[in-house]
């Protein structure tokens, strides 16, 4: 007999996959060839155990869901003060690629997890030179993912060719000083970090080391330090879902970060990480069946952090 949560979980695979609207992001060309029919739902306890239905071992590239992550990354090399007097904790109710997104006096980047936020925080990453800051980005992902990582170099080359208005950001930030001359090395860590491979499973792993306090559940290696753990997942749970964030707290209620590929990962604290892949996104970049499924698994489930009446 399977497990309640693995019928769940098929339950729902069968149900969303008939939900045909929506189409892989276009605006960086590679994630365009993405299979529209790709999809997988994969929860993982804080034990390590894990449920997976549909097309869990396929790769795709974290794009933003890889910001929480080089968040923590900062918070560990640079501590609270330095990060924060650069990028703020302030949702936007802008689109995630905004251009008129730093704050009005501070001039910092509203928050960690859209892109201006996100390019900043990737200029912080310490080392004399780039292949060491890469480096040490890598290990990260490494430490979460518990096996050693790849960059898919086609989307890096793909959304480095037509990165414009990243650029613009980047320039901008120089501009009002938020990151140093090393531009290009910026953009390149930020490009880079983008199209770090994973599968369902990998990404739902990696969620559920932020669930179990920042130590990976089978390796038992720390990715993130306890203390900086609530950082990340408040950050996640008010501005991780771009301009969507307040209605998926009122809907779904956990700390979430979506990606422009098609992944949306969510963290139960204590509990257990949940991903979910499937390429086709709404206009403000979310996965369609990611959002129906955590809606549904979250009033099944009863997820909300808000829950009060869980027996
Ligand atoms: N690399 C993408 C960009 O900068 C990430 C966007 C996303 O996943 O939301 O546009």
């Amino acid at each position: 007999m399977l497990d309640p949560m693995q019928n769940l979980l098929e339950e729902l695979h069968k149900k969303y996959a008939s939900v045909t609207s929506g189409h892989p992001a276009t605006y960086i060309p590679e994630l365009a060839k993405a299979n529209p029919n790709d999809f997988a739902i994969v929860v993982t306890t804080v034990e390590g155990v894990q449920y997976k239905v549909g097309d869990w071992n396929k790769s795709f590239s974290l794009q933003s869901t890889s910001k929480p992550f080089i968040y923590g990354m900062a918070l560990e090399e640079h501590g609270r003060d330095f990060v924060h007097s650069k990028v703020g904790v302030e949702p936007t109710g802008e689109a995630f690629n905004s251009i008129m997104e730093l704050e009005k006096k501070t001039n910092r980047p509203y928050n960690p997890m859209i892109n201006s936020g996100a390019i900043a925080i990737s200029s912080f990453i310490k080392g004399d030179t780039f292949p060491k800051r890469l480096e040490s980005m890598t290990k990260v992902f490494e430490n979460y993912q518990g096996h050693e990582v790849s960059v898919g170099k086609e989307v890096f080359e793909s959304e480095k060719k037509t990165a414009h208005r990243n650029r613009s950001i980047a320039h901008l930030l120089r501009h009002f000083n938020v990151i140093d001359d090393r531009i290009d090395e910026a953009l390149d860590l930020y490009f880079m970090q983008c199209s770090i491979l994973a599968t369902t499973s990998d990404l739902s792993m990696m969620a559920a080391t932020l669930a179990n306090r920042g130590a990976h559940p089978l390796t038992k290696k720390r990715a993130l330090s306890q203390e900086y753990v609530g950082d990340v997942l408040s950050l996640m749970f008010s501005c991780g879902m771009y301009d969507s964030s307040g209605e998926w707290a009122y809907t779904v209620g956990v700390p979430a970060k979506s990606g422009v590929s098609g992944a949306i990962f969510g963290v139960v604290p204590g509990e257990f990480g949940i991903a979910v892949y499937s390429p086709p996104i709404d206009e403000k970049g979310h996965s369609i069946r990611g959002l129906r499924v955590f809606e549904e698994l979250s009033k099944r489930c009863q997820l909300s952090i808000f829950r009060v009446t869980k027996t």
